[in-house]
């Protein structure tokens, strides 16, 4: 096993460091910090970002994570909320090629932080509140973020990856497969935080499709699978009939009694084709 990177930080010297910048935890952030620096070395390395790579983290916490990517190289933008932790993030990553962005993620204006001149990774241990949301905001509106290795709540993880027929497949799996493809690639440990949180946690690696070539916009898909798995037992017939008929279910090749989570995105695309296809004679 390789050793754990230099600059990260275990329990011992997580606590310390709250204590000296006076910080407590906020579990209505998320606050759950990473305390073992083989995970730490574990995503860096699952992640597959190395020298020279730009790299975005949000939620940075202390800096654990961030350390591991100083270590592999990367050059960092960090998003925190909390303006605790971004000045001890500052105070302890003023000589690395780190910037510290004091923001919410879920708000922030992604051009400024990482700026289309060049490809980026997200590579995050994510608040759970916040972390569907903002990955799907990520693939919907940051195309310069090719790769995010994040961690988040199992069953979270789980959902972005699963694929139609499966029992955690919905709305997420649906946007997820329509920009590229996911994969839950670790379980995590409870027990690697300091304060333990009480679920579960799962690394999960998102890619987008590097050959794009879809043409419904990814809003007139989304209207179609979200209204149909609002009603989720329902047939496709009844959840969307205000918005295809019979023939369009047809020709997009998606049976009048299918229900979604057996409909799979390149269905989706085809039948929101059809509406388009419908609305344009
Ligand atoms: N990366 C650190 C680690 O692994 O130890 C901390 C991870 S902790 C699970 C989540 C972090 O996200 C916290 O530092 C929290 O303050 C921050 N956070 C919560 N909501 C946020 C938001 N909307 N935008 C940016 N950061 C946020």
């Amino acid at each position: 096993m390789r050793p754990p990177p230099a600059l990260s930080h275990g329990a011992r010297a997580t606590a310390d460091l709250l204590t000296q910048f006076g910080l407590h935890p906020d579990k209505s952030l998320g606050q759950h910090f990473l305390v073992d620096p083989n995970q730490v070395e574990r995503i860096v390395r699952l992640s597959g970002v190395t020298n020279g790579d730009h790299v975005v983290e949000v939620g940075p916490g202390l800096g654990a994570l961030t350390a591991g990517l100083v270590e592999a190289g990367t050059t960092v933008v960090a998003v925190e909320i909390d303006a605790g932790l971004v000045t001890a993030l500052e105070a302890q990553f003023s000589k690395q090629d780190v910037r510290v962005v004091h923001a919410d993620a879920l708000t922030a204006d992604w051009n400024s932080i990482a700026p289309d001149a060049h490809r980026w990774a997200m590579v995050a241990n994510l608040p759970y509140n916040v972390a569907t949301p903002l990955v799907l905001d990520v693939l919907d509106g940051v195309p310069q973020i090719d790769h995010l290795l994040v961690m988040v709540q199992h069953e979270v993880a789980e959902r972005l990856a699963a694929a139609a027929g499966s029992p955690n497949y919905g709305l997420p799996s649906v946007k997820v497969a329509y920009w590229g493809s996911a994969e839950l690639v670790a379980r995590v440990p409870r027990s690697v935080f300091l304060p333990q949180p009480r679920v579960e946690s799962a690394l999960v690696s998102i890619r987008r499709d590097p050959n794009f070539a879809r043409t419904e916009p990814i809003d007139e898909v989304y209207l179609l699978a979200r209204t149909a798995f609002a009603q989720r037992r329902k047939m496709v017939r009844r959840s969307l009939r205000s918005l295809v008929d019979h023939d369009m279910l047809d020709r997009a090749g998606i049976s009048p009694d299918e229900r979604p989570e057996r409909i799979d995105v390149d269905a989706w695309c085809r039948l929101a084709a059809e509406r388009r296809a419908a609305r344009d004679v």
